[in-house]
């Protein structure tokens, strides 16, 4: 999603009553929160001083309670179908989602929209998973602040689709948190290195986590930041170099373990080994396996180097596809932003640098760089400004959102790359007389026919007082919220009935999808107009004729034989021209038609107006 960062102007703060406010970066393998002091961003850490909290969370055997962080992390190996971990890739995701080389130990439940696991606490979705960890993070900051928060700023993966952002948003309100909004993270890092009040220019953003790589290309431009391209892979991170390092340690003391745990404990020596490198040229690894097998090994930064060389060279696959999305060559990037853990190991920074020509921007904690972004902008929206920081971020939907209109075309209410939040209004009639019942289709996509777009929600609005067609007026409303989320609303004018929904998309769209939808919008442009004005053509005569038979049964004697004659021959050739697909002919019938029945109608409303006016005395009609 395109992002825009614009001016609003806001009311100004209470003077000196500050609102707490945090930035929470939700990782798949790590989460922080950050607040605003005295005009520096700061990450809190627990009571022992650790600024991470890792993402797991483990179902206690004692009735109730969860283990969050380094608790649940201890325990991982030992009850794993208990202790979820890496939640964050099951967001607002099915099961047939995932379908990547990783195996995970839970028992899912498949369930249509978001997946479930089954847990001794009971059946848990990854919203209340996520919750968990907001929660601790949450607890952290008040303790840490001193008074309750009155917002938070929670991060999300660029890519996010709406399923996954509506399922971040869910997990921080069943947290007890007050979302001022979601910002992706790769513009939460540009923010913590200050890009927004740097010179104009395009960013990119590499950001090597514990088990997923994300590069994204942003602009800004006129001090508007936009996300250009994003590309990355979900199954690549500091993990995957843990793996590398376990497998040299297996190999080279001639070892095999025999157990769950014996794999664990060799894992977590091979990540210690990792971390001790990224500073020393050499790492020692000393176990003692559960078969009283000893490893006493020392690895060296250059044979850690040389085995995770295809690891590195692997991200720049999907750096040089965003570059190509972008349309940019590494030489167009003024500056490389480093996000992850991962990213502070040496062969990591040398790669990159060597691919943009110059050396990345290192000198903020690439743990922290997401978690402090979201608390700056956290503490902006909470109204915690000082001049010069009076701006907002906005996005835009990538894709326009309408409503299907009769003969399955699609009416669009909100344009494609309007910015957000949003919110229009169009007004829409009843089709037949006496229609008491409205069924609202909203759709998304570029495309003129509703089977060529997207289903997002349908709703009824019932109840509307019966009126002659075309006479109610029903006024539907599209709102879209800062996090790009949609509700819309019907209302009829004159009785006041009301109908809404707010639009949950059971399975978003990846960038891919959205550029595939467009793409056909504009392969397929020149027979959607045919299509469209066919259809239309159609509605009209379908009217028309419904219509002239109503008022031939309802004021038959107004009319001479002759006139009825030719009436009835008119309306048969628009019947027959109807069933073909002729727009012209249909739209000539329909033409004619309307000529034929001018005088009818005539006679018609000063029938209706005499009737109206039978029996009222003339003051009250002034
Ligand atoms: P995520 O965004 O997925 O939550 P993080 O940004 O917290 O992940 O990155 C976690 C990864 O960073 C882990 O694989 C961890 O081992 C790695 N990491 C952390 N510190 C270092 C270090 N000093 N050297 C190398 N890798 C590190
Ligand atoms: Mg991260």
């Amino acid at each position: 999603m395109a992002l825009l960062q614009i001016s609003e102007p806001a009311a100004s703060p209470v003077p000196h009553e500050r609102r707490l406010a945090v930035g929470i970066d939700l990782g798949t393998t790590n989460s922080l929160v950050a607040t605003v002091r005295n005009g520096i961003p700061v990450v809190l850490p627990d009571d022992q001083g650790r600024p991470l909290l890792p993402s797991i969370v483990r179902y206690r055997d004692e009735a109730r309670g969860v283990d969050v962080g380094y608790a649940a992390e201890a325990l991982q190996a030992r009850d794993p179908q208990n202790t979820i971990v890496s939640v964050k890739r099951f967001m607002g995701r099915g099961l047939a989602d995932f379908t990547d080389d990783r195996r995970f130990p839970y028992r899912f439940i498949d369930e249509p929209g978001m997946v479930r696991l089954a847990t001794r606490a009971g059946i848990k979705s990854p919203v209340e998973v996520s919750a968990e960890i907001l929660r601790a993070l949450s607890v952290r900051a008040t303790l840490s602040l001193g008074g309750e928060l009155a917002g938070v700023v929670v991060t999300v993966p660029a890519y996010f689709d709406d399923a996954q952002r509506q399922a971040t948003k869910d997990a921080a309100k069943l947290a007890g948190l007050n979302v001022l909004r979601l910002l992706n993270e790769p513009t939460a890092a540009a923010i913590a290195y200050g890009l927004d009040n740097a010179a104009e220019g395009t960013y990119a953003v590499y950001d090597l986590g514990g088990g997923t790589f994300d590069i994204s290309i942003l602009t800004l431009s006129r001090g508007v930041f936009e996300v250009l391209a994003t590309n990355g892979d979900s199954a690549l991170g500091g993990d995957d170099f843990d793996h590398r390092v376990y497998c040299w340690m297996i190999e080279t003391a001639g070892i095999a373990p025999h157990s769950a745990e014996d794999t664990r404990l060799l894992m977590l020596k091979a990540r210690e080994a990792k971390e001790n490198l990224t500073l020393h040229p050499n790492a020692t690894i000393v176990a003692t396996l559960s078969t009283g097998d000893r490893v006493d090994l020392t690895l060296t930064a250059d044979t850690f180097t040389a085995i995770t060389r295809t690891l590195v060279a692997k991200t720049l696959t999907p750096l040089k596809r965003a570059l190509r999305d972008a349309q940019l060559t590494p030489f167009d990037i003024k500056g490389v932003v480093m996000v992850g853990g991962a990213t502070r190991m040496p062969q990591i920074q040398k790669a990159v640098g060597e691919f943009f020509g110059q050396p990345p921007l290192t000198n903020l904690d690439p743990d922290q760089v997401v978690a402090l972004g979201a608390a700056i902008q956290a503490n902006v929206l909470a109204g915690n400004r000082s001049p010069g920081e009076d701006w907002l971020l906005l996005d835009v939907i990538p894709l326009s959102l309408g409503l299907e209109t009769m003969g399955g075309l699609v009416e669009k209410v909100v344009p494609r790359n309007s910015t957000i939040p949003v919110a229009r209004s169009q007004e829409f009639t009843t089709f037949k007389d006496g229609q008491t019942a409205m069924a609202i289709h909203v759709v998304q996509g570029e495309r003129e026919k509703v089977p060529d777009c997207r289903s997002l929600a349908r709703f009824e609005l019932r109840g509307i007082p019966p009126m002659v067609a075309g006479a109610a007026r029903i006024r539907v409303t599209f709102q879209v919220d800062a996090d790009g989320l949609l509700a819309v609303s019907a209302r009829e004018e004159t009785s006041g009935i009301e109908a809404a929904v707010t639009v949950k998309p059971s399975y978003g769209l990846s960038d891919s999808d959205i550029a595939g939808m467009l793409q056909d919008s504009f392969t397929h442009a020149a027979n959607d107009m045919v299509a469209r004005a066919l259809a239309e053509a159609q509605v009209e005569a379908d009217m028309l004729v419904a219509a002239t038979r109503a008022a031939l049964t309802a004021d038959n004697d107004l009319l001479s034989d002759e006139e009825r004659a030719a009436i009835v021959k008119a309306m048969d050739a628009v019947v027959a021209a109807r069933e073909g697909s002729d727009q012209r002919a249909i739209s000539a019938g329909t033409k004619a038609l309307n000529q034929v029945t001018g005088d009818f109608a005539a006679r018609r409303m000063d029938r209706g107006v005499a009737r109206a006016l039978t029996g009222r005395r003339v003051d009250a009609l002034t």
